[in-house]
């Protein structure tokens, strides 16, 4: 459906899980806000909520988390999800870590893409940035992904210092299809304390080794990502610049919490309880749908990144599944 501003909201983000098997600086460091079990939704009221959003053209569904594959019965809630009438197109985003082993599954079930999230390109640095020493995991992850024809991507924050590191990581995409997506720090959560370098930064530092990288016009993905080509890469460059570079006006997304809080945009807390819709007896589909589609109908025109007195988001990004 369209929102008040005219823009076409088709892609909604599962956040399914608060808890986390790494303690990312950026992200949890302290391992913060574990809900009681019981305050997450079911798999079945997840469910429920994407029936109503199918109804309204939202046919796109990320699972995330916190890390979604923490969850007992992940995989199995990702092929109901899958099998969903109206469903086109689920996509996972993880740490990696426990990927390796489910991998082929995933790929059974039709699963979209898989979004891993690497910030470092060696054990040491992955050590120091997730407070885990799992980074082989995370690399048999990759393998076990690529390996079961699965469609993966690397994400890759900005973070502090990171300069020395975006090299590396970009090599990911030289002898294999990996698009490397290196994403802005936003301002949310401990995101706020840990600005990174920008996309000119970045781009700077590619070019030095790649001199024919080239911003190329291809929709590779849900986001909005800016793509990048070179004679040297299999995979793509892709920048996400959302703090540098506003792209509200092209957004096509809205946002449910683990606790059942739908999010129209990042930048604010505020959004509509379907927890307490699903919980209190309103649970019909109509009614569902209804909620849904106000809250989409409202969703404001633009985040409020550069004034850090108007963010009025206070939960961590593990919370909100970023
Ligand atoms: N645990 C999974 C993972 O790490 O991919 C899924 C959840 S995690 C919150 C989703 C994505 O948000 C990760 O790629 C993570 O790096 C990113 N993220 C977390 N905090 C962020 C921030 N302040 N700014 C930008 N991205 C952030
Ligand atoms: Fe966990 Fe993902 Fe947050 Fe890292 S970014 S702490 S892996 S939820």
């Amino acid at each position: 459906m369209k929102d008040r501003f005219g823009r076409g909201i088709d892609y909604i983000r599962f956040s399914i899980t608060d808890r986390c098997n790494l303690r990312c600086r950026y992200c949890m460091p302290d391992g913060v806000g574990l809900e009681r079990h019981e305050n997450l939704l079911t798999y079945e009221e997840f469910l429920q909520v994407a029936a109503a959003a199918v109804r309204l053209g939202i046919t796109r569904f990320k699972v995330t988390g916190g890390e979604p594959l923490v969850r007992r019965g992940c995989t199995e809630f990702i092929a109901r999800l899958k099998s969903l009438p109206g469903v086109e197109q689920v996509t996972l985003t993880t740490n990696g870590v426990l990927l390796a082993p489910l991998a082929p599954r995933l790929a059974a079930l039709g699963l979209d893409g898989v979004n891993i999230s690497l910030d470092a390109a060696d054990p040491a640095d992955f050590t120091a940035i997730t407070g885990f020493d799992q980074y082989a995991r995370v690399l048999e992850g990759l393998e076990a992904s690529l390996a079961a024809g699965l469609k993966t991507k690397l994400n890759c924050v900005l973070l502090p210092g990171c300069e020395g590191r975006v090299l590396t990581l970009a090599r990911f995409a030289q002898d294999r299809p990996v698009d490397v997506r290196f994403i802005e720090v936003m301002p949310i959560g401990e995101g706020a304390r840990t600005p990174g370098p920008d996309r000119e930064a970045v781009l700077h530092i590619l070019k030095e080794r790649w001199p024919d990288l080239h911003p190329v016009e291809e929709i590779r993905g849900n986001g909005p990502a800016h793509y990048y080509a070179s004679g040297g890469l299999t995979g793509r460059i892709g920048l996400i610049d959302a703090v540098s570079h506003k792209f509200c006006e092209r957004c096509n997304r809205v946002r449910l919490t683990s606790t059942g809080l739908l999010k129209p945009c990042l930048c604010y807390g505020e959004g509509t309880d379907l927890r307490a819709l699903l919980r209190g007896g309103k649970n019909d589909l109509d009614t569902l749908t209804e909620a849904l589609q106000q809250a989409i109908w409202n969703k404001p025109r633009a985040h409020c990144f550069d004034d850090a007195a108007a963010i009025t988001e206070q939960k961590k990004m593990s919370e909100i599944g970023g």
